[in-house]
């Protein structure tokens, strides 16, 4: 087994570190392109997590005292309500850089290359020219860190029967509340 910091400890930190860090910068940056504002939710989309990231909100949400979720299947993501996110404080770290350009390595391109997205609603009248690797967020960087954390989880999870690429929706989170809630009965 690894040392160190538990796989949902190690989580934690890069949230803490991503949300405290890179998005804040990056928020305050381009603070003039961004058009991001309570009640827009045009980024929201149910979503599959790493197992880690599952577990970690799932532990958030417990130590927190949520023992109920309302979900709702018609929404573009069910924890949306009245246009705004009820697991804001918790949310993955997927939904901390929305809004935000975001690098990766396109593989859709005749040669792969870096490129960046972003929401259609930001960055109207910027040139492209300001992003570079210190203005966006690097996508695939985070997401391997996530991965790793995820390897560590899997590895001290045994009993779970995960694979590496393993996923579970978002949407279970009510599900394996009221199981956790049902085991403490
Ligand atoms: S979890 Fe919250 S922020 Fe993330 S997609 Fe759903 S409503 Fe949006």
């Amino acid at each position: 087994m690894s040392e160190g910091p538990t796989a949902i400890e190690r989580y934690r930190q890069l949230r803490e570190q991503i949300s405290s860090g890179k998005v804040r910068s990056l928020e305050q940056m381009h603070c003039t392109h961004l058009t991001c504002r309570p009640g827009c939710h045009e980024c929201c989309v149910n979503l599959t997590v790493f197992p880690v990231e599952f577990y970690a909100i799932l532990d958030d949400l417990r130590l927190a005292g949520v023992t109920k979720l309302d979900f709702d299947r018609e929404a573009s993501c069910g924890y949306l309500k009245d246009g705004l996110c009820t697991i804001y404080q918790v949310r993955p770290m997927i939904c901390r850089t929305h809004g935000l350009p975001i690098a990766f390595l396109n593989m859709d391109a005749d040669e792969p290359e870096m490129s960046v997205s972003f929401c259609p609603k930001n960055f109207i009248d910027a040139d492209e020219s300001i992003f570079s690797e210190e203005t966006t967020l690097n996508i695939d960087e985070l997401n391997y860190q996530i991965y790793e954390a995820n390897l560590r989880f899997i590895e001290e999870n045994p009993q779970l029967q995960l694979a590496p690429d393993s996923r579970i929706c978002l949407s279970d989170l009510p599900l394996y509340l009221d199981q956790q809630v049902a085991k403490k009965r």
